[in-house]
């Protein structure tokens, strides 16, 4: 019997498992893939985790992670902005940055398995967990970290996958001179926006979310980029004039930003499971990295008075709620403005002549650095 299965190796799964462990907690991770794999995702990380990272020594300094200060924001025509971000960011490739932390996992004793979990059962008590290969496993409380969308949610009926999502994102990483290397740039185009940000090694990475309908009208991924995404003036020169390392991309559909449930059957949600941020707030990995604070502590704290199991489940979903819930709304209303031509020049426009408004935004779906 395990205290902890955690359900999935991103970073919520992979730093909840490390904290359980370095607690003393007898920790089995699942992840289906072998790392390191690359995912869609923008790899831009906001900095309200360093404190935490550095504390933990969980920062990935010897990665060589990139330093982000500016914000540079373009409408479907091409109109820009740049300012200063208040908090700014660090980018370094979830390829590089969840095999790191997947290693610190192994070498700290948690036990790290590569299968697909395909059921959690509680009896009342405890859990079971079966595996895609057919074994089960037995635990005393499951973290549930298997990100946006996985087969579980489906176990689980969760509400969200009624509403089908019209959202499709693709990712590559690009060399690239028409970029600075210390902006993190968001290109909108017509049902859709892209960003594009250094990450490691002189290598910038460029990853768009898209309506689904825009792949239809246009029929394939080149051809969407060449006769939509290119609209764009700033898109169109970094699309023809940078080297793609990747030999096809990256690509995710049913990209669902609708509420999600913390706690669920008695499976404590992290990261994504919990509930996605859109991701044009660069935020849902910092999201994730605090989720697995939040939670992890409230176990340990539990766990030592003697586990309260329903004290330990309202007491995180409250918490959750309390530093998450107006974040995602917040999300939600602001990508309502982008990805219209008339919005994106609006929003633009706005923001040049109201950078406090500009500013305001981006903490809406920010927090507080934590440690
Ligand atoms: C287009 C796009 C761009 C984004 N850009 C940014 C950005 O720039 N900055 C930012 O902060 N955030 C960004 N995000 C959001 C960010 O990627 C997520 O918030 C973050 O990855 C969440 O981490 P997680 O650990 O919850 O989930 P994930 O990183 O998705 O990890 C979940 C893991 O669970 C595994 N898994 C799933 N089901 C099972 C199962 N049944 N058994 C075993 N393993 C399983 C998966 O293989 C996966 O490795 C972006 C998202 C999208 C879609």
């Amino acid at each position: 019997m395990k205290d902890v299965i955690v359900i999935g190796g991103g970073l919520a799964g992979l730093l909840n498992a490390i904290q359980l462990r370095r607690a003393g907690l007898n920790v089995l991770l699942f992840e289906e893939k072998k790392y390191p794999f690359h995912r869609v995702c923008g790899e831009y990380i906001s900095n309200e985790v360093i404190p935490f990272l550095k504390k933990h020594q969980l920062y990935p300094e010897e990665l060589d992670p990139s330093v982000i200060s500016q914000f540079h924001l373009s409408s479907i025509s091409g109109k820009s902005l740049r300012m200063p971000l208040d908090l700014g960011g660090f980018g370094i490739s979830r390829y590089a940055f969840d095999a790191w932390l997947a290693e610190k996992a192994k070498n700290e004793g948690v036990e790290l398995i590569h299968d697909r979990v395909v059921d959690s059962i509680f009896d009342g008590n405890s859990f079971t967990i079966k595996s895609k290969s057919g074994d089960q496993y037995h635990a005393t409380l499951v973290v549930g970290a298997f990100g946006k969308r996985s087969l579980l949610d489906k176990n689980l009926d969760r509400l969200f996958l009624r509403k089908r999502s019209p959202y499709i994102g693709v990712k590559y990483h690009i060399k690239t001179d028409e970029v600075d290397s210390s902006e993190i740039a968001l290109h909108n185009f017509y049902g859709g926006y892209c960003g594009i940000s250094r990450v490691e090694n002189d290598v910038f990475n460029l990853c768009y979310l898209s309506h689904r309908s825009n792949l239809k009208t246009h029929g394939s991924i080149p051809e969407m980029e060449k006769g939509l995404l290119a609209q764009n003036p700033h898109l169109k020169k970094i699309f023809s004039h940078s080297e793609i390392l990747f030999e096809k991309p990256e690509v995710i559909n049913e990209i669902s930003f609708e509420k999600k449930e913390p706690v669920l059957n008695h499976i404590l949600m992290s990261g994504d499971s919990a509930g996605m941020i859109t991701p044009l707030c660069g935020n849902g990995m910092a999201m994730a990295i605090h989720s697995s604070k939040i939670l992890s502590e409230l176990i340990i704290e539990n766990l030592k008075e003697g586990l309260n199991r329903s004290k330990l489940e309202h007491d995180y979903a409250s918490k959750w709620n309390n530093q998450f819930a107006q974040r995602l709304w917040a999300g939600r209303h602001i990508q309502a403005l982008f990805g219209s031509s008339i919005v994106s020049s609006s929003a633009v426009g706005l923001g040049k002549s109201f950078r406090p408004f500009a500013s305001y935004l981006m903490k809406q779906t920010h927090g507080a650095p934590f440690s």
